[in-house]
């Protein structure tokens, strides 16, 4: 297996990616690819829900004005009228596929409200939603004849007009397909195909503290920031205030839910801070909270805050949040209803990407995006809670549409050439490099996080830089593997994060700037790069 040739490439098995495929396979053979197993995604961790104006005296324009007011000014008002209006459908399919909603006992949905919603309009299953979601999508995509999944598959590189220029007369900015490695031979095989769909995810392992599982490494932003495509506004990174401080563990999110139950946030010193940055104490928006606790921490030297529940009725606790509180038990030998929590900030979701129009197409002829690793203009600055799963599901299915109108590429005749590794070498110096990964994140952390300064950020540019070129350097001559090529993306995500931040000398949204802390409407623009 050298080069297969497909009508879709499809890379990436989360929402974005699994409802894509589906569409496109009643068109067209699907090769969909994913770099662990098809399961291995943001979308299964999501508990919340989904955003959606179905029912009541919600009206899409209420939905909309939310959208904006977190976006603080920058969502693309077309996007957002296009995420809203479209919501209702796009739910009724997943419904028509068989995702059961919570429904109260009068039939009627039990529809959520999170901050900064100004109704009930979260559709949840319990506090699972993204598993079932998930489940259901990979259950159809098996079924379907037309789709040929190939877990443990990681695109490496998109495939483009400097690949296979020998046989073309010009440059046209054509996407090919991607170069894939197979991870279990270790063989770098040719996806050729019409359009290719990006729809790899979020990059929020480029931080030291995160929510997001070890796939999210901004694979499809790295990829198309080095094919020359536009990336923006990858400055504006939302951190959740509370994810359960376990240092060289894998991430788990105390649910925002504890601090609405009664939860407490101490220092080290059993001081309850929140008092000296909100008046509305704990239950301050999240980017407030985050900053909150990072100031805390960071002023006292300390790692990590604490979440303490143990004034609150014991029983009630555990009734309410059973999976947290085994959880801690078993990993930290903590009895939440008798100990303090420790707390921790952390990377949880990407508003920037790779940008696309309203039909998910990118600057790259045949090159699509959709789902977090997009930029579709409807987040702005900040995003709106639970609108994520449903941005998604809508411009996933815009794209599916405009692939399916588009006539056959006829550019797609070219002869690709065969991944070429003949010159490098294998792995001695690696444990050194990986080390690199540590750092580059560490420096993420402590420059370019929750706060951030012109000091700090030029800090993180002279840093970075070193390990940029010593992780290209390395790359070049280096046999490809997954380790690898998630550290080459990282730094390319962590690059465009901390360039971008650079170019925005104001506070807006969760962009934060200690030396210019108010907002400037010189700004009110995307940073593209
Ligand atoms: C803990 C948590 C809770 C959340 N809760 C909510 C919520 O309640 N509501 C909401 O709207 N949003 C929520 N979010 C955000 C939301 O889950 C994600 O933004 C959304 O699921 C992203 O979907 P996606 O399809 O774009 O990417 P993902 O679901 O992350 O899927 C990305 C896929 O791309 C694959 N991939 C990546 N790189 C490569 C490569 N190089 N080659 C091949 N495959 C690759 C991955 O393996 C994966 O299959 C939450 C996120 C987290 C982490």
């Amino acid at each position: 297996m050298s080069e297969i040739k497909t009508d879709y490439l499809v890379i990436g098995s989360g929402i974005a990616g699994l409802s894509f495929a589906l569409k496109v396979a009643e068109f067209g053979e699907v090769s969909l690819i994913t770099k662990s197993s098809l399961d291995n995604t943001n979308t299964i961790l999501a508990q919340g829900g989904v955003a959606a104006v179905i029912m009541g005296d919600d009206d899409p324009e209420n939905h909309a004005k939310d959208t904006h007011i977190a976006g603080a000014g920058l969502c693309h008002k077309d996007a957002v009228d296009v995420l809203v209006n479209e919501a209702s459908r796009r739910i009724q399919e997943l419904i028509d596929l068989g995702v059961k909603f919570d429904a109260k006992e009068d039939g009627n949905f039990d529809l959520a409200r999170e901050g900064g919603h100004s109704h009930h309009r979260i559709l949840h299953v319990a506090d699972e939603t993204g598993r079932n979601i998930q489940e259901i999508l990979i259950k159809k995509v098996k079924d379907h004849p037309n789709i040929h999944i190939y877990e443990h598959h990681m695109a490496v590189e998109l495939i483009t007009d400097h690949h296979v220029l020998s046989n073309l007369q010009s440059a046209f900015n054509i996407c090919f397909g991607a170069y894939v490695l197979n991870e279990k031979s270790g063989e770098v095989h040719i996806f050729h195909a019409d359009y290719t769909m990006l729809a790899t995810g979020g990059a929020s392992r480029v931080y030291l503290h995160t929510t997001n599982p070890q796939i999210a490494t901004g694979d499809g932003i790295a990829m198309a920031y080095r094919a020359g495509v536009r990336i923006a506004n990858m400055e504006f990174i939302q951190f959740h205030p509370t994810a359960l401080y376990e240092p060289g563990a894998e991430p788990f999110l105390i649910s925002e839910a504890c601090r609405g139950f009664g939860g407490i946030l101490r220092n080290g010193d059993g001081e309850r801070f929140m008092e000296n940055y909100d008046e509305r104490l704990e239950l301050a928006p999240r980017d407030i909270v985050a900053r909150a606790i990072d100031a805390e921490c960071k002023s006292r030297g300390e790692s990590c805050a604490y979440l303490d529940m143990t004034h609150l009725h014991p029983n009630k606790v555990l009734a309410h949040f059973p999976n947290i509180a085994s959880h801690c038990q078993e990993k930290l030998k903590i009895d939440i209803t008798q100990e303090w929590i420790p707390v921790v900030p952390a990377a949880h979701y990407v508003c920037g990407g790779v940008m696309t129009n309203l039909n998910g197409q990118t600057s790259m002829h045949n090159l699509f995006a959709s789902g977090e690793a997009a930029h579709t203009g409807v987040h702005g600055a900040n995003r709106l809670a639970s609108n994520s799963l449903l941005e998604g599901l809508v411009f996933a299915h815009r794209a599916a549409k405009r692939v399916i109108e588009k006539k056959r590429n006829i550019l797609n005749n070219v002869t690709i050439p065969e991944w070429d590794d003949t010159d490098v070498t294998n792995e001695q110096e690696w444990s050194l490099i990986r080390n690199n990964r540590n750092e580059l994140q560490t420096i993420m952390w402590d420059y370019v996080g929750i706060v951030r300064s012109k000091v700090q950020l030029n800090r993180a540019v002279t840093r970075m830089t070193t390990l940029y070129e010593e992780i290209e350097e390395y790359y070049r001559r280096t046999r490809v593997s997954l380790e690898l090529l998630e550290l080459r993306n990282l730094s390319a995500v962590a690059y465009l994060i901390v360039r971008s931040a650079m170019r925005r000398n104001e506070s807006r949204g969760l962009h934060f700037m200690t030396d210019y802390p108010e907002k400037d409407d010189k700004y009110l623009k995307d940073t593209i790069i």
